[in-house]
């Protein structure tokens, strides 16, 4: 049916460009970022059969992707219904991909534990704890004790305290998710430029994109650019003259390598959130000490604070070392909540920008992808739309 609609409304010889700003299986869409948005649209597009093309400055999966706590969740999300339904939407599309392409390293759905160091905060995930149960999200109240002897061993948490277990909660290995979606597209016929630059869009003179230059000198035909340039994406609008805007907000994540992994699954303690990164790393991350970054903290002192927290919640990490730790930038527009799809004044121009993206990849890569190839736009997208910024 698509391809019908394609050959009526491919009318211009010269433009590849379907009217309506949409495209068919024959149109040329440039990717760029291939971070874990970027990677997720452009596997969903070449799936269908569009010809992508992946840019990145650098290396595909390395921006913040690999720089991320990666926890799949919507308990985090609750205040705004629309935006917990799509990351509940974000976590059905991750059981759908592993389901889909086989789970492999990237993907581990052991839940997620949290708890809380004093006796308000945990009234407080208490309340939240109802608030979702009521939203028929799975979360199980359990005790200190009950966690040690189920779950986790080597947790060092008060028997009586109460402990919040998350069942359909996940962790991913995002550099390993955006490889195997780049391997799956390029399966598929995608092409991709690595190690350079999105530098200017060309626009033509219907207003609508039409080549992307790199800054390898290169220029390419395109009919549709989507913009997953993670936290360097307002730079990218402005490539078009848009305004994009962005909170400048710096997290700090430590990775320790140890010879055995001591927890299996994500867990938020008191001061300190932990989770495993393969067989031989823990990732370490805490939003209280993401705080004092711009105050010019060392990272190696940051470091160094983050494994202190995190020894006290599991003792044996006083075995590990620290062996990477950087600071990486939120890609969170202005008001805190995604910006994804078209921007009709420019067609041709997409962007898939969003904070919890690791969580929301895979849904923002379909609900994205179907809006580029057919034009429909899905409602569960209404609250986050690139227009909502006036110009
Ligand atoms: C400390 C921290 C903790 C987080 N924890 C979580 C979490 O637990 N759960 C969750 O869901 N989310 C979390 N996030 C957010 C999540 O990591 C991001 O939303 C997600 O990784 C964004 O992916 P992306 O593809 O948009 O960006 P990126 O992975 O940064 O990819 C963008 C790519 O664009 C490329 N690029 C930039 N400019 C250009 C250009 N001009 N031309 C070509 N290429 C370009 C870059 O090289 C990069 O590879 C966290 C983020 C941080 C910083």
């Amino acid at each position: 049916m698509l391809e019908a609609g394609v050959g009526e409304l491919a009318h211009d010889p010269g433009r590849r460009l379907v009217s309506g700003g949409h495209v068919g299986r024959s149109e040329r869409v440039a990717v760029i970022g291939v971070g874990i948005l970027g990677a997720s649209v452009g596997c969903n597009l070449s799936r269908q059969g569009a010809e992508v093309v992946f840019i990145d400055a650098g290396r595909p999966g390395e921006g913040v992707t690999n720089w991320s706590f990666s926890w799949v969740n919507a308990s985090n999300k609750t205040g705004r219904r629309s935006y917990f339904d799509l990351n509940v939407a974000g976590m059905a599309a991750y059981r759908e991909l592993a389901e889909t392409i086989g789970p492999d390293s990237w993907w581990h759905p052991s839940g997620h534990l949290r708890w809380a160091g004093d006796t308000a905060a945990e009234a407080k995930l208490l309340e939240t704890a109802e608030l979702l149960a009521g939203w028929d999200y799975r979360v199980e109240v359990c005790t200190g004790a009950e966690v040690r002897r189920r779950l986790e061993p080597a947790l060092r948490v008060p028997a009586k305290t109460p402990v919040l277990f998350y069942p359909d909660e996940a962790w991913v290995h995002g550099r390993h998710l955006v490889g195997r979606l780049v391997g799956r597209a390029v399966e598929s016929g995608a092409e991709h430029r690595f190690g350079t630059a999105a530098r200017n869009i060309g626009i033509g003179p219907d207003g609508s994109v039409r080549t992307v230059t790199l800054s390898d000198g290169s220029c390419l035909d395109v009919d549709v650019v989507v913009n997953a340039a993670g936290p360097s994406a307002s730079q990218v609008a402005g490539l078009i003259a848009r305004h994009l805007p962005m909170r400048r907000e710096p997290g700090v994540v430590t990775r320790l390598g140890c010879a055995q992994v001591p927890v299996h699954r994500a867990m938020h303690a008191p001061h300190i959130e932990i989770r495993p990164d393969g067989d031989a790393s823990v990732v370490l991350h805490s939003r209280e000490i993401d705080a004092v970054i711009d105050t010019g903290e060392d990272p190696v002192e940051l470091a160094r604070q983050l494994h202190e927290a995190a020894k006290h919640v599991v003792p044996e990490l006083g075995n590990a070392r620290v062996a990477q730790t950087r600071i990486a930038y939120r890609p969170i527009p202005a008001d805190g909540f995604p910006s994804v799809g078209a921007v009709p004044s420019v067609p041709g121009y997409y962007e898939a920008v969003s904070h919890s993206g690791i969580t929301l990849g895979p849904v923002i890569g379909r609900l994205l992808a179907t809006e580029i190839l057919s034009g429909k736009r899905d409602e569960m997208l209404a609250d986050f739309r690139p227009e909502r910024f006036p110009q």
